[in-house]
């Protein structure tokens, strides 16, 4: 592997820009704020690895007081297709029962994952558990939909902000679809 930046960015097609990204990620950090107003005991959980930036960049915005962890659930691995089920390899060690719970999502695709991961943190019996993703394909059926939405996403295999396409492109500033070829 011997690539620059350059021919990085040249085989990702720029979909949202940095600068829209920050200003939604402000304004959904406010809408959560003002949700869960008058609570103190918030846990925002982000999705390992794909939720990481967003998650930086959301607490910023966020005007109550809260805790955060993350929770690992993987379903991708290399290929470019869901495979449908879901293994844990970080289990919060934060305790969730009897208090909010915002899981925080990079993307919602199939949905398999989030699914999955949902009916096993009820089993932990938050007082609430909603969701947040950032992007939304919008062609899943979950038994929760997201609560909180950042924008609807082409169907298309995204890149950038956290995203990856095989551990490469998470560093992104912007999200972008990747080029085939
Ligand atoms: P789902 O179960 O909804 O199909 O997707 C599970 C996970 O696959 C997402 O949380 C995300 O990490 C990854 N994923 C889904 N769609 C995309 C995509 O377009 N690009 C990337 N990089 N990852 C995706
Ligand atoms: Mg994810």
């Amino acid at each position: 592997m011997n690539e620059s930046m350059t021919d990085v960015r040249d085989r990702v097609r720029t979909i949202f820009e940095p600068d829209a990204i920050q200003r939604r990620v402000q304004q959904l950090g406010e809408e959560i704020g003002a949700y869960y107003a008058g609570r103190n005991d918030l846990l925002i959980l982000g999705t390992l690895k794909g939720s990481f930036m967003f998650m930086a960049d959301l607490v910023r915005h966020v005007t109550i007081p809260h805790e955060m962890d993350f929770v690992g659930a993987a379903s991708y691995g290399k290929s470019k297709t869901s495979s449908g089920h879901v293994r844990l390899f970080y289990d919060p060690v934060t305790t969730m029962s009897s208090r909010p719970v915002l899981l925080l999502e990079d993307i919602v695709d199939t949905g398999h994952t989030l699914q999955n991961l949902v009916h096993l943190l009820q089993t932990r019996e938050p007082a609430s558990l909603d969701i947040c993703t950032l992007l939304h394909k919008r062609k899943s059926h979950l038994d929760l939909e997201p609560r909180f939405v950042g924008f609807d996403a082409p169907d298309e295999f995204l890149v950038g902000y956290g995203l990856d396409y095989a551990e490469q492109y998470r560093y992104l500033p912007f999200v972008g679809s990747l080029k085939d070829g």
